[in-house]
């Protein structure tokens, strides 16, 4: 079983015709990708190697390597992590194993624009060495097994890909692309390090390139015996915020969260005292397409003292705070953590807790200071973000101060109205915040139960997400005041006046009659018929007791075969 050919799943045929296409614009983010596999090789061989050491095989001293040559017309990017043995090679060089694969192609538009952003968000960055590459080989050697055990893949990404063993001393990958026609213009070091600084300056290990130099004898360059290193290689996140500018920070979250957007906001800063951690911490400016994937787990990756120790550390965020990408390092954690372990640590608890106060300020902020982003936000997000109504009872008051909802003060279904505002808006007498729920904004606003409130100038909350009612059940107040449905009960909308009392104790008792009939006309298909003065447009409507379950949470159970 030397060399043996496959073909690529499906998808992978689909993708790369798609990522060839719409990301033509942008080719040169193959190099990013690439080196931020590499780099992603060597956290992952650090992290193997915590447990055995004997795999770094006498080479600790982790680096990326670039190189081209001009007349084979090839770039090679080569690393000494963790590298891949066949079966893994195979696995995942030619398909794609995330979750999600399914959704994803049913979100892809055909517009090269929004399609490129998902593929950004889908991170199959490998793949994007086709978008100038018609051949690509692969050499790699798993860190642990004998030389004997390398392996060469190959494809002109065209649908099949072929394996072989191969003889390969050294460890980690090398990724040799063979340019297309017309690509010539990447075979420059001046080039390839102007694209490494942009795109790859934050990796934290040495990029190494051969040195150059201008022979004035030779009358041309000539290539010296000695590396230089192209990017700063040290941890964006342990330097200090004011050696940071705004795009290193912008694009060490492209890379982190491998989305080809830039993020809507971050925060970044050393904890000291008790426990000692360094967080950055970013909200991206769009939903990921797996954003409802109750699997998704957390976006924080997490190092101790700089060492990569795992990725998607879901104990270190709430669930309600999925969506935020980024990193946490700490130096109260040993090196060799585990899920089990961060589950029950104290210091975990810590982290966490502090992680989500730090979350939760930034997007106070930027509700404060910057009203249209929070607006976005909200838009991305918002729904998110009110799980935390009943996930994190510590910090509820806070969250609830982040809801934004659609109103009857406002003519569209836009949700920025804030609790404040409400109460703010609040009329002389009024002691409750009322809310009616419905399966959506025009059914919301037209329901007969608002009537009186509109005639008493009174503002209703129109909720209409999915999420609503249940988080109503942990909503029960706001600086005081009750929340109530405008379905639910008696309403006390204020004292009316006596003469008002008077004249409706008068119209009860001459509507007496028709209640008693209409009783008898429905019998038990409903608990009682009253008279009310709270419609004033409609004849009659459906109410619920204070205790029951409104008439949508009803639906909604039933919808779910409950
Ligand atoms: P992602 O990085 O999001 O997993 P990619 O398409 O970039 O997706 O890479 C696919 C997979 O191929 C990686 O997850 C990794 O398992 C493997 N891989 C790619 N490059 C390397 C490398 N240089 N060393 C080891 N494994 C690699
Ligand atoms: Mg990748």
């Amino acid at each position: 079983m030397t060399q043996e050919t496959l073909s690529f799943q499906a998808e992978v045929k689909q993708l790369l015709q798609l990522m060839i296409h719409s990301l033509y614009s942008n080719k040169e983010i193959f190099l990013r990708e690439l080196i931020s596999n590499a780099s992603d090789a060597a956290d992952k061989l650090r992290f193997e190697a915590i447990a055995d050491a004997a795999l770094y095989e006498n080479d600790a001293d982790l680096r990326i390597r670039i190189a081209y040559d001009a007349t084979a017309r090839t770039i090679t990017i080569e690393d000494n992590g963790i590298g891949m043995s066949r079966e893994e090679a195979i696995a995942n060089l030619g398909t794609i194993a995330r979750s999600g694969t399914k959704e994803f192609f049913a979100k892809l538009s055909g517009d090269a624009q929004k399609d490129a952003a998902l593929i950004g968000q889908f991170g199959v960055g490998f793949y994007s060495g086709f978008i100038i590459a018609d051949q690509i080989t692969v050499e790699s050697r798993r860190a642990g097994l004998p030389a004997s055990e390398g392996v060469r893949w190959h494809s002109a990404g065209d649908g099949e890909f072929s394996v072989e063993a191969i003889e390969r001393p050294a460890r980690g990958t090398s990724i040799t692309l063979h340019l297309r026609e017309g690509e010539d213009d990447f075979l420059s070091a001046w080039r390839l390090k102007s694209i490494i600084r942009k795109y790859s300056d934050h990796i934290a290990l040495p990029i190494l390139m051969v040195k150059e130099e201008w022979d004035q004898e030779k009358q041309e360059t000539v290539r010296l015996d000695e590396d230089e290193t192209i990017n700063q290689a040290s941890a964006l996140w342990a330097r200090a915020k004011s050696e940071i500018d705004e795009s290193q920070y912008k694009t060490f979250y492209q890379h982190l969260a491998h989305d080809q957007q830039e993020p809507l906001i971050w925060t970044h800063n050393r904890v000291e005292g008790r426990n000692e951690y360094i967080q950055l911490l970013y909200v991206p400016s769009q939903a990921p397409f797996d954003l409802w994937d109750r699997n998704q787990r957390g976006g924080l990756k997490l190092y101790v003292k700089r060492v990569f120790v795992m990725e998607d550390a879901e104990q270190l965020l709430p669930a309600y705070l999925r969506f935020i990408r980024g990193v946490v390092d700490t130096n109260d954690l040993p090196l060799n953590v585990s899920r089990e372990i961060l589950q029950e640590s104290r210091d975990v608890k810590a982290i966490r807790d502090g992680v989500t106060k730090r979350s939760l300020s930034m997007l106070e902020e930027l509700a404060e200071k910057e009203a249209e982003k929070y607006a976005a936000f909200w838009q991305q997000f918002g729904q998110v973000l009110k799980e935390g109504m009943g996930e994190d009872q510590a910090n509820r008051e806070r969250i609830a101060a982040l809801l934004r909802f659609a109103s009857t003060t406002q003519d569209t279904a836009a949700q920025t109205v804030t609790l404040a505002d409400y109460v703010a808006r609040m009329k002389e007498g009024q002691t409750k915040i009322y809310y009616v729920t419905a399966d959506s904004w025009q059914a919301a606003r037209n329901s007969p139960h608002l009537e009186v409130f509109r005639n008493k100038g009174v503002e209703v909350l129109l909720l209409t997400d999915r999420v609503d009612e249940w988080m109503l059940s942990f909503l029960n107040e706001f600086e005081g005041k009750p929340l109530s449905s405008v379905a639910r009960g008696d309403l006390d909308l204020g004292a009316l006046s006596d003469a008002e009392k008077a004249e409706q104790a008068k119209a009860s008792e001459t509507l007496q009659p028709v209640i008693e009939k209409m009783k008898e006309v429905l019998q038990d298909k409903v608990k009682d018929v009253r008279t009310t003065f709270r419609l004033t447009d409609s004849p009659a409507c459906l109410i619920v007791d204070e205790n029951e379950m409104s008439g949508y949470l009803q639906r909604i159970l039933k919808s779910a075969g409950q």
